[in-house]
C-alpha cells in the first residue's frame, strides 16, 4: 500500500521536476508563474497537472491551442515514480531513503538539463551538496548503513575520490592532449555531492559504471555511424545513470564482482 503511495508521490514530484528541467537552464523561477502551455501561454489547471493521466486524456495536446506536448513530460513523471518505488523497496521508510530520494530527484533534473544544454547548473550542485552535507552530519551521530561502515570520514573520502579522479582526468587531458574537453567542470562538481551521499565504495562503483556505460554508448553511436569521434557527448547523464544503479544495486554488484556472493 505504501508502495503505491510512494509511486504516486514520485509521479507528482516528477511533474515538478519537469518544470525544473525546463526553467532552470532558462534562468526562470521554478515557483512563479505557475505552469502554462509554452505555445499559447494558457495557464494549466489542476486537472492538466495530474501526472500521466492528463497527458493520456488530452492525447498529448494542449487543451486550447492543440500544440503537441512532448512525450518527455509523462516519461519524466513515470521515471521518477518508478525510481522512487525502487528506492523505497531498497531502503524502506528511513532517513537514508529521504536523503537519497531527494538526491535522486536532483540527479533526474541534471540528467535532462545536461542532455539538452550540455551544462550542469551550479544551483543544482549546491542544492545537492547541502542535502548531502546534512546526510554527512546525520551520519556523524548515527552511522548510516549505505556507507558500508561506520566511519565518519567515509562520505568525505567518497567526495574526494569522486571529484578528485574527474579533476585528474581533466588535468591530464589539458596537459597531455591539450584539450579542455576531457572532463567538464560540471561533472567534477557533481561528483562532490554524489561522493558524500554514496560514500567511497559506491562512489568508486559509480565512476566505474559511468565510464563503462559512456564507453558502450559511444561504441554504439560509432557502430551506427551517428557520430564522429569528435562530437561531444555530455558525461553528466552517465553519472546519473551510474548513481541510480549504484544507489539501488551497488553492494550487490560489488559483492558479485569480488566473488563473495
Ligand atoms: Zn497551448
Amino acid at each position: 500500500m505504501i508502495e503505491i503511495l510512494v509511486t504516486i508521490i514520485g509521479l507528482v514530484i516528477g511533474s515538478f521536476l519537469n518544470v525544473c528541467i525546463y526553467r532552470i537552464p532558462r534562468k526562470e523561477s521554478i515557483v512563479f508563474p505557475s505552469s502554462h502551455c509554452p505555445a499559447c501561454g494558457r495557464q494549466l489547471t489542476f486537472f492538466d497537472l495530474i501526472p500521466i493521466v492528463s497527458y493520456i486524456f488530452l492525447l498529448g495536446r494542449c487543451r486550447s491551442c492543440q500544440a503537441k506536448i512532448s512525450a518527455r513530460y509523462p516519461l519524466v513523471e513515470l521515471l521518477t515514480g518508478i525510481v522512487f518505488l525502487f528506492l523505497y523497496l531498497k531502503y524502506g521508510y528511513s532517513i537514508t531513503f529521504m536523503f537519497i530520494t531527494i538526491m535522486m530527484a536532483v540527479m533526474i533534473v541534471v540528467f535532462f538539463i545536461d542532455l539538452d544544454h550540455l551544462i550542469i547548473p551550479d544551483k543544482l550542485v549546491i542544492f545537492a551538496s547541502i542535502i548531502a552535507g546534512l546526510m554527512v552530519v546525520y551520519n556523524f551521530f548515527t552511522p548510516l548503513a549505505v556507507y558500508g561502515d561506520s566511519s565518519w570520514w567515509n562520505p568525505l573520502l567518497g567526495a574526494l575520490i569522486g571529484s578528485g579522479s574527474l579533476l585528474l582526468v581533466a588535468l591530464l587531458g589539458s596537459v597531455l592532449f591539450k584539450t579542455d574537453e576531457a572532463m567538464g567542470g560540471g561533472d567534477i562538481k557533481l561528483m562532490f555531492p554524489v561522493g558524500l551521499v554514496l560514500g567511497w565504495r559506491l562512489t568508486l562503483l559509480t565512476l566505474f559504471l559511468a565510464i563503462m556505460i559512456a564507453g558502450l554508448y559511444g561504441l554504439i553511436l560509432l557502430a551506427l555511424k551517428k557520430t564522429s569521434r569528435k562530437s561531444s557527448i555530455p558525461f553528466g547523464p552517465f553519472i546519473v545513470l551510474a548513481f541510480l544503479i549504484a544507489s539501488i544495486w551497488g553492494y550487490q554488484i560489488i559483492y558479485w564482482y569480488l566473488g563473495v556472493y
